[in-house]
């Protein structure tokens, strides 16, 4: 199951915590993350104007229920973190029913779950419930305690860097924002964090760069306070919605044809008979700050399930069941090999162009002809060779040929060490 069951009970780990875009479950989901892999914590205070935006006071919550006229809990808090609007405002009163549905979300075409309601913006107040449970709630006199406070703090993220051979960067990043809901957000913490570890144990090629951010104004922060450094970042993933046993779907860069957005496909299209490629659109997650036309980074998305089309999302049916070790696996597995196409991509010179250069005399080729097995690296060699005009990389003759990227880097290594093509 390799790390299947690590990032698992990464997402048990955090699934309790009440996250927001500020406040102490997104600080209590930074300091798990930090017994994993070193994350430098930023904070950056309320008040301050990142790009058009400025950093919310900071939201903290300890309580919250409805209690009826015999003083039962028929909303609480404590059961799940769902049933509170998220960024509530601090409210105590007495109501009737009749003024009280005015402040309450619930889904009547599932009326099992509890829905995910969030008001960052507007001051307002509100439960969210099942709808079942909603139609059980008689008129009657109800008493609303929201003990939450909203004051000036600090919006906090986690960054974590590891320096690469060269300064060019690939950036992953996942939003750190949403509560007890595992697919959306935690299983892209977790696959970020396994895949950091991974990284963070070997030589690599690039630098990588991952943010653990709020969804919107965590990445416009990010973006705000470095401004100098997105130029380095030459490929660049946002990773959610990793858990559920959807097939992929990658979602293209603004410009559409980035490295980034020819690395995902080819490595979609040679290892999985059914996934999505999506267009660029401007709604989505943190892809919109990224690919804002000032930016315009080369970054895409991946998931698995996409937000809004599965019953499940922001909902209390987004539990610790929706998701499982073996999709989380697969996702890991996927973006392994994404990055080592990032790390093994490079363009060749044929030094011997004219005419194919015998191959057999240097051992390149069997010895027996018409072995099925070793036909596709054979022809690979041949790709290779003809290619290699130091116009196309080993991913454009990945795709030309149909032959898988691992194959045609193996080819090109050999290649390479037999003194035929060079490295640009
Ligand atoms: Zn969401």
């Amino acid at each position: 199951m390799g790390k299947g069951v690590f990032m698992y009970n990464l997402i048990k780990e955090l699934f309790p915590f009440c996250r927001s875009i500020t406040g102490q479950g997104v600080r209590d989901t930074l300091s798990t993350i930090s017994k994993y892999i070193p994350i430098e914590i930023v904070e950056v205070k309320s008040g301050t104007k990142v790009l058009d935006w400025i950093v919310p006071l900071e939201w903290n919550i300890r309580e919250a229920w409805v209690k009826n006229s015999s003083g039962k809990k028929v909303i609480d808090f404590n059961k799940s973190n769902l049933h509170i609007l998220n960024y509530s405002i601090p409210m105590q009163a007495e109501m009737s029913l009749e003024q009280l549905r005015d402040h309450i979300y619930t889904i009547p075409e599932k009326p099992d779950w509890i829905p995910y309601r969030t008001s960052y913006h507007d001051e307002n107040w509100g439960f969210c419930m099942t709808h079942n449970d909603f139609l059980e709630l008689e008129d009657d006199k109800y008493k609303i305690n929201i003990d939450s406070t909203l004051k000036k703090g600090v919006l906090s993220y986690g960054e974590f860097f590891i320096e690469g051979n060269i300064p060019n960067e690939v950036l992953i990043t996942t939003h750190i924002c949403h509560p007890s809901m595992a697919n959306d957000n935690l299983s892209g913490i977790s696959v970020a964090v396994a895949l950091a570890e991974y990284l963070s144990k070997r030589e690599n090629y690039y630098s990588y760069r991952f943010l653990f951010i709020p969804g919107t104004i965590g990445s416009i922060t990010w973006l705000s306070k470095n401004r100098e450094k997105v130029g380095q970042i030459e490929h660049g993933l946002v990773l959610t919605l990793l858990g559920d046993s959807s097939n992929f779907n990658y979602k293209k860069s603004r410009k559409g044809n980035q490295m980034i957005d020819k690395i995902v496909e080819n490595c979609l299209k040679n290892n999985y008979k059914s996934y999505g490629i999506i267009d660029f659109y401007p709604y989505g997650y943190d892809e919109r700050q990224f690919c804002s036309p000032g930016f315009d980074l080369p970054v895409g998305r991946l998931s698995r399930a996409c937000h809004g089309e599965f019953e499940e999302y922001h909902t209390s049916g987004d539990n610790l069941d929706f998701v499982n070790e073996k999709n989380l696996d697969e996702s890991l597995h996927l973006i392994k090999k994404i990055v080592n196409t990032i790390e093994g991509n490079f363009y060749f010179n044929n030094l011997f162009p004219y005419g194919e250069p015998q191959l057999g005399k240097r051992g390149l080729f069997k010895k027996v002809g018409g072995e099925s097995k070793s036909k596709s690296f054979e022809m690979a060699l041949l790709w290779v060779l003809n290619q290699s005009d130091s116009t196309k990389c080993l991913l454009d003759i990945s795709d030309i040929s149909g032959i898988s990227f691992e194959v045609v880097k193996k080819a090109a290594e050999e290649l390479e060490s037999a003194g035929l093509i060079e490295k640009i």
